[in-house]
């Protein structure tokens, strides 16, 4: 079962619920970060980046945006610590971005947005696989990056350079030999919450970690924009993706 959804006045955000009653439960994302009210929890541990390159596969345009997939049949790339219990895998990679600058970004820090975001999703080992994994209040583990217009992040050339052989729905295209970590800032720290999707089905399911630090791409690199929207740059308002 699958309902049409989107970015637009007809079938954005605020008529999600009408399909997707969870629209309105207690712990959706994203969220307003307010930094004053976070609070230090000294029991929180250093969140652990461990990723095999030769577990990336595909880039898939899904319609909303891009997925970066990796093999998940195995613990090769894998992500703890920070607010988990236990091992989570990593499944893909995604941008969330907008149609300026200023604007893409799904959560804030103090109601202010940044350019765009990237979401990379892990699913916890212990449910044995993504589709069981959602159902379940930690099944999965996302950390967000703020994204900003600056200096190029080399790292992230690979990405924008392959959206240009997947731009319509549908398409896919190989993507391997790829480690996220480069797609980090140096500093770690981040902000923790229990939230959901971001996107229908928008199961609250999500163990966020939002990382303090913004990584920066160069104005080229944002050429992201134009590069996968199905339905070209003026339906791109705000923000597309599948998480
Ligand atoms: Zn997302």
């Amino acid at each position: 079962m699958s309902h049409h959804w989107g970015y637009g006045s007809k079938d954005g955000p605020a008529h999600w619920h009408e399909h997707f009653p969870i629209a309105n439960g207690e712990r959706q994302s994203p969220i307003d970060i307010s930094t004053k009210s976070a609070k230090y929890d000294p029991a929180l541990k250093p969140l652990s980046f461990s990723y095999d390159a030769g577990t990336a596969r595909n880039i898939v345009n899904n319609g909303h945006s891009f997925n970066v997939e990796f093999d998940d049949s195995s613990d090769k790339s894998v992500l703890q610590g920070g607010a988990l219990d236990g091992l989570y895998r990593l499944v893909q990679f995604h941008i969330h971005w907008g149609s300026c600058e200023g604007q893409g970004s799904e959560h804030t820090v103090d109601g202010v947005k940044y350019d765009a975001e990237l979401h990379i999703v892990h699913w916890n080992v212990k449910y044995g696989k993504f589709a069981e994994a959602v159902k379940h209040p930690d099944g999965l583990a996302v950390v967000g990056i703020f994204m900003k217009v600056g200096n190029a992040k080399p790292e992230i050339q690979k990405v924008v350079d392959a959206l240009s052989s997947i731009q319509t729905k549908g398409k896919q295209a190989s993507f391997t030999n790829f480690d996220p970590t480069g797609l980090l800032p140096a500093c770690r720290d981040y902000w923790t919450y229990p939230g959901s999707l971001t996107t229908p089905p928008l199961l609250e399911c999500v163990v966020w970690h939002v990382l303090k630090e913004p990584i920066t791409v160069s104005p080229e690199q944002q050429l992201l924009e134009d590069s996968v929207c199905p339905g070209g740059r003026s339906s791109c308002r705000l923000n597309h993706s599948w998480l």
